[in-house]
């Protein structure tokens, strides 16, 4: 049984690929990751989404790819603190011992504290939603399930969220989110409850019948999700350590349920090798930029979306005495498919959240005419806490 987490893959990770490692590009497919495509509006042809991939194979393919490029030297061991000298960045002290180098790159993710001090603190934190997975694969030549939407099947119920993601390999990842402050249906990480809740949920039921596919991994619980920034500079607003850049997570955090996180890690990557130069601090600086202008709206969007998210599961209707967030904007093409012009681009990380105020006086008119987004009654949070303490009471 393979443990493997899910994962979307965007195009903007496979343009980062194909232009940086096309070679590695190449491998994703050759691992069995297949190009996911969604379907043109008014005939148009359909174009690329992004791949659909188990993280395990993802990682797998993008670690060879390290340990195959001449020149790297990979070491497995705790990079304890940055060395400096002069003022400048001039190494790491990993397990004890000193790893000389001219430009130190923190890549250590969203709990990584290296450095810590050096920066101005983060913003943003606990994004107030959680989920549980588990992975199933189709069994020979059954059919695929129903979907909806190009990843797969989304619906949301009153107080909580159920979704299956396609993945390579005739393998899916089946998912239910539901509000962290939620600890009674936290339980629904025991595999009975899981089992259970996903047979009682229209959709979730037909990809989970034993008929059509088994669990192919534990249910793994996605907990503490964050959304957090954090730029290069000081609270002075200077390059505290010249020689020493962070990129990826350790800059932008997404609650990873949008599925963001690689994409913006990556694009991140692609940005710093284009703005490197002999003036590393320079170059910094000009890296610092880019990301307040095109990686801190994500975060920003994924803030003030979560924290609407967060109301409307706790039974909050929309407040439209302030500007609409993403969540009810994208759910507005339902009432109006013609907005999908403004939110596409969006959806596809293509145009920045800032895009969606073009669709909003339209969204606005719809919800203060009454309209609110369709979601069936049942099963209820309180059906699958019922059912959690029917089934695996003592994990609650
Ligand atoms: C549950 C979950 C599901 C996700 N699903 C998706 C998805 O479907 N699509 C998507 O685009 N994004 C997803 N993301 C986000 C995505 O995983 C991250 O955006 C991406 O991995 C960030 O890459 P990174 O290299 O910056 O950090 P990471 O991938 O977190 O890598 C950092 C590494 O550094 C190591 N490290 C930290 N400190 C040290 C130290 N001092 N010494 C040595 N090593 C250290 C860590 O152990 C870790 O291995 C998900 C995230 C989570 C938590």
């Amino acid at each position: 049984m393979t443990t493997s987490r899910l994962i979307v893959v965007r195009q903007q990770v496979v343009d980062a690929l194909e232009a940086e490692m096309p070679d590695v590009a190449e491998a994703m497919l050759t691992a069995g990751a297949e190009p996911a495509l969604v379907s043109g509006a008014n005939g148009r042809p359909a174009r690329k989404a992004g791949l659909r991939c188990r993280r395990i194979v993802f990682e797998r393919v993008l670690r060879a790819a390290a340990a195959g490029e001449p020149g790297v030297r990979l070491v497995r061991a705790h990079a304890d603190d940055v060395l400096s000298e002069h003022g400048r960045a001039a190494g790491l002290r990993v397990d004890g011992a000193t790893l000389p180098a001219d430009l130190v790159v923190n890549a250590s993710g969203r709990a990584g504290r290296i450095a810590d001090g050096l920066r101005a603190p983060e913003e943003g934190g606990d994004c107030g939603l959680s989920y549980v997975s588990r992975h199933y694969a189709l069994r020979p030549g059954a059919e695929p399930g129903p979907v909806n939407v190009p990843l797969g099947l989304l619906s949301l119920f009153p107080g909580y969220l159920a979704g299956v993601f396609l993945q390579d390999g005739r393998t899916v990842s089946v998912l239910i989110a539901r509000l962290t402050a939620d600890r009674e249906l936290a339980g629904l990480r025991a595999p009975e409850a899981f089992e259970a809740a996903v047979r009682l949920i229209p959709g979730l039921d037909a990809w989970t019948d034993p008929g059509r596919s088994e669990p192919a991994s534990p249910v793994l619980p996605g907990a503490h999700l964050r959304n957090t920034y954090r730029g290069q500079l000081g609270a002075d607003g200077r390059v505290p350590l010249p020689g020493l850049v962070h990129l990826g997570d350790a800059v932008c955090t997404t609650n990873p349920t949008a599925g963001r996180g690689i994409a913006t890690s990556l694009m991140q990557a692609c940005q710093f090798v284009r703005t490197l130069g002999p003036d590393v601090e320079a170059a910094t600086v000009a890296f610092d930029e880019w990301c307040t202008e095109r990686i801190r709206p994500w975060f920003d969007d994924h803030v003030a979306w979560d924290a609407d998210e967060v109301r409307l599961w706790s039974g909050e209707d929309v407040d439209l005495t302030r500007p609409l967030t993403s969540g009810h904007i994208v759910a507005a093409t339902q009432a109006d498919p013609s907005l999908m012009r403004v939110v596409a681009p969006y959806l596809m990380m293509e145009a920045l959240p800032a895009s969606l105020a073009a669709a909003e006086p339209r969204a606005r008119e719809l919800y203060a005419g009454g309209w609110r987004q369709p979601m069936p009654a049942t099963p209820s949070r309180e059906d699958l806490a019922e059912l959690v303490r029917r089934t695996a009471p003592l994990t609650v």
